[in-house]
C-alpha cells in the first residue's frame, strides 16, 4: 500500500527546469552546449559577491544568521524602506511560497495571469485555493481585467512586471491606479525579479514607495538575475512590517544560507557589474529584433532578459533541433518559445542555428 498525500497535491504536476548543459551534452554527444533556456546571466555572477563568499566558505561548519541582519540592513538602506519590512529567502521562490502557505485558505481566489510563472498556479493549488486566469492582453498581465475578476473570495493577487516569460511591463500609473482599486483586504503580489533590466522610464522602478499607502502590497525581488546568483538561491520580499511579521512566523529559521548572505550583500554594491549585464542585454536585444526580423519571425519586445518569440514550426520541434545543435532554449507550447538573452557570442551561435534550421 503507498501512503497517500494530500489530495490537492495528487494532481500537481513536475516542475520542468531548463534542461542542464551536462545532460544535452550527453544526449547528443556533442562538447559545445549553451544554454539560453533559464535566463541565467551570461556574465557569471557578480565579481563582489564571489570575492566575499571567498572568506566565509571555512565558516560553513556554522549556522548562519537566522535574522540575515546585514543583509537586510543593506537592503533597507538602499531602498529606503525599514528592515522590518524586508523578508530574506531562499529564492524569490519561496516568498511565492510562503505567501501561499501564510495567506490562501481553501476555496480562495487568487488572481493570475494565463501567461506567466507557473509557480503562483501551484502554491495556490497546493494550498487548496483557486486559480483564477486572466489572460494577457498584448501579451501584458491584463490589470483592468484583473480588477474586473474580484470577488468577494478573492484573497491575493499575483503580478509579474516584467512577465516571465513574454518580457512585458505595465507602467507605474497604471499600477498605481491597479492598487488604488484593490480592496484593502486583497494581497497584491507583485513579482519584480527581472526590473534591473528594464530600460522603458515609464516602468514603477521604485515601487516601493507605494508601500506608505498600500500596506496590501508585496513586492518581490531576487539576486537570481542580473546578480547572477541563481545557484545561492537569494531573493527578498519587500512589504508592510505586518505581512513581514506573519512571513516570519512560518519560514524555516535558517531560509537564507550563509554563502547567499554574504553574496547578496556584496552584490547590492556592485553597480559597475549591473551597469555591465545592462548593456550587454541591451547590445543583445537589438541585435537578435534584428535578426528576427530578417527572419520574418514574429516577436514580442521585452523589457526583460528574454524574448518571446513565434517559431515558423511547433516550438517543441524547433527546441529539439536547436538542441542537436548545441542550443537550449524554452519551448512553450504551440510555437511561442522564450530565449534568454546571452553574451553575443552565444546569440550569434543560436541565431546561426535558428537559421540553418527554418532553411530546410
Ligand atoms: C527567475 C524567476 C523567479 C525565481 O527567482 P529565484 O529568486 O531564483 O527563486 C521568480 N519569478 C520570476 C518571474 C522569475 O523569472
Amino acid at each position: 500500500m503507498t501512503i497517500k498525500s494530500r489530495e490537492e497535491i495528487e494532481g500537481l504536476r513536475l516542475y520542468t527546469p531548463g534542461k542542464p548543459i551536462e545532460k544535452v551534452k550527453k544526449e547528443y554527444g556533442i562538447n559545445s552546449v549553451i544554454k539560453l533556456a533559464s535566463n541565467e546571466n551570461p556574465l557569471g555572477p557578480s565579481p563582489k559577491a564571489v570575492n566575499a563568499i571567498k572568506n566565509y566558505l571555512n565558516c560553513v561548519s556554522l549556522y548562519p544568521d537566522s535574522n540575515s541582519t546585514e543583509l537586510k540592513q543593506s537592503l533597507a538602506k538602499a531602498f529606503n524602506v525599514n528592515s522590518n519590512q524586508i523578508l530574506p529567502a531562499n529564492g524569490s521562490d519561496e516568498l511565492t511560497d510562503l505567501l501561499a502557505k501564510a495567506f490562501i485558505e481553501p476555496d480562495d481566489e487568487v488572481i493570475m495571469a494565463d501567461i506567466t510563472m507557473t509557480r503562483y498556479y501551484t502554491t495556490t493549488l497546493m494550498m487548496s485555493g483557486k486559480p483564477v486566469i486572466v489572460p494577457l492582453k498584448d501579451w501584458t498581465n491584463n490589470l483592468d481585467e484583473m480588477l474586473s475578476s474580484i470577488t468577494n473570495k478573492t484573497k491575493m493577487i499575483c503580478l509579474c512586471n516584467p512577465n516571465n516569460p513574454t518580457g512585458t511591463i505595465f507602467n507605474n500609473d497604471k499600477f498605481e491606479h491597479f492598487l488604488s482599486n484593490v480592496p484593502k483586504d486583497i494581497l497584491v503580489v507583485c513579482d519584480e525579479s527581472y526590473r534591473e533590466f528594464v530600460e522603458d522610464p515609464s516602468y514603477p522602478i521604485n515601487s516601493t514607495r507605494f508601500l506608505s499607502k498600500y500596506n496590501n502590497l508585496v513586492i518581490i525581488r531576487t539576486f537570481t538575475k542580473i546578480y547572477g546568483l541563481a545557484g545561492l538561491r537569494i531573493g527578498y520580499g519587500i512589504s508592510s512590517p505586518n505581512i513581514i511579521e506573519i512571513l516570519n512566523k512560518i519560514r524555516c529559521p535558517f531560509n537564507v544560507n550563509l554563502l547567499a548572505q554574504t553574496a547578496a550583500t556584496a552584490a547590492i554594491d556592485d553597480t559597475e557589474f549591473v551597469k555591465k549585464c545592462y548593456n550587454l542585454n541591451i547590445e543583445g536585444k537589438s541585435y537578435l529584433y534584428k535578426q528576427f526580423d530578417i527572419l520574418n519571425l514574429e516577436y514580442q519586445k521585452t523589457e526583460s532578459n528574454h524574448i518571446w518569440v513565434k517559431s515558423i514550426i511547433d516550438s517543441t520541434i524547433t527546441s529539439t533541433e536547436l538542441q542537436k545543435k548545441g542550443v537550449i532554449i524554452r519551448p512553450f507550447g504551440g510555437n511561442w518559445f522564450r530565449v534568454s538573452i546571452g553574451t553575443m557570442e552565444q546569440n550569434e551561435k543560436f541565431i546561426f542555428e535558428l537559421k540553418n534550421l527554418y532553411k530546410k
